[in-house]
């Protein structure tokens, strides 16, 4: 089994300036760091090295995407705002996403990086991928940079696919802690792509993300969104793959998966509220594997997003690529035993009575 791996340090240099946290500075806001800097991709990267893992994987060279690539997901008009900010420094180039000098030829970079690992996956160099790319790109809208990402690399990933690479059905597993909207709306009325994300209720964007979105026309049906309540914690996610997640999967039988990997799912993390560790990203990754395994020759696409705890993150990516890798280093995760022992890690009956609630739609999957 290979697994790849897609980096470049310009992911890095994607610079998102001063603020607080995501709120610009300015009296009487301190300047502080953005969330979404390159900290806990920096020493995701770190980990890599020093347990040894990164030498194991395959490395997927990137390239910068063109226009027509773009173009699959975003209007015109969009691609060009970002190009005319290049070389400039904004607060804001939609809705919370700021953009620093070479931001566009970064973006480029990160959605071309995307594209290689699906081909190489495609064309079975490897069997599964992770695209550590930045800046992130699941709230980007067709017209709209939103929430910290700037063109989205994993529905413009899915569009390739079908359109070039003969795929008749692909599926998404968003996991970050946002709901993954921008993916959302790009297949909404495509049954050809199975979209699924489990998040935290109404976090970002404000009131998106609810089981009443399925679908429509004739994708109706094929958006299933899990919006857990905040403080779920691995008991809850595994419930609801268990329940939802995996049985849609299996009714769907995609020939790829996309996994939109955020890690603000992470106990501890600043804007996320859920209670997510090592093992329970590793278990998570486990239950897709082996449904990938069972219907698409393994083939899965992991996409960076969130994650903003500098400190456990790269653990929480280090367990994950291990398990698509299916490599021991025998690094342990300190903050494990810590966060797994916090209180309600076990489903709780809210929660439980939520994924009731999607699973009723399950039925409209064929
Ligand atoms: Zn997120």
């Amino acid at each position: 089994m290979k697994t790849g791996l897609v980096f470049h340090e310009l992911y890095l240099w994607h610079h998102t300036g001063n603020h607080a946290d995501y709120i610009p500075y300015g009296y009487p806001v301190e300047p502080l760091n953005h969330s979404e800097s390159p900290d806990a991709k920096r020493r995701i990267k770190n980990l890599l090295e020093v347990s040894g893992l990164y030498e194991k994987l395959f490395k997927i060279s990137p390239r910068k995407a063109t226009k027509d690539e773009i173009l699959y997901f975003h209007t015109e008009n969009h691609f060009e705002k970002i190009k005319s900010l290049n070389n400039s420094i904004t607060v804001d180039a939609g809705i919370t996403a700021p953009t620093g000098i070479g931001t566009f030829d970064i973006a480029l970079l990160a959605t071309g990086g995307v594209l290689e690992a699906t081909d190489k996956i495609l064309e079975g160099k490897v069997n599964n991928a992770y695209a550590l790319v930045r800046p992130p790109g699941h709230h980007a809208m067709p017209n709209r940079a939103m929430g910290f990402c700037i063109f989205g690399n994993a529905a413009i990933a899915g569009k390739h696919a079908l359109k070039n690479k003969d795929l008749k059905k692909i599926a998404f597993v968003d996991w970050d802690v946002h709901h993954g909207n921008g993916t959302q709306a790009a297949f909404y009325d495509d049954p050809r792509a199975l979209t699924i994300s489990i998040h935290q209720d109404r976090n970002f964007p404000t009131n998106s993300g609810l089981i009443s979105e399925n679908g429509e026309g004739k994708g109706e049906g094929y958006n299933l969104n899990i919006p857990l309540p905040p403080g779920s914690g691995v008991g809850a996610y595994e419930e609801a793959f268990d329940r939802v997640v995996i049985p849609a999967l299996y009714a769907y039988e995609p020939e790829l998966i996309i996994v939109p990997s955020g890690f603000d799912g992470g106990a501890g993390d600043p804007i996320g509220r859920q209670m997510l560790t090592s093992e329970g990203f590793k278990s998570l990754t486990t239950k897709i594997m082996k449904a990938a395994n069972d219907m698409c020759e393994g083939r899965i696409l992991m996409t960076h997003e969130g994650g903003y705890s500098a400190a456990t993150v790269p653990f929480f990516a280090h367990a994950v690529m291990e398990t698509l890798a299916n490599e021991n280093m025998g690094i342990e995760d300190p903050f494990q035993n810590i966060i797994g022992n916090l209180g309600q890690q076990e489903l709780q009956p809210h929660q439980d009575d939520l994924i009731k609630q999607v699973e009723k739609l399950l039925k409209k999957i064929k």
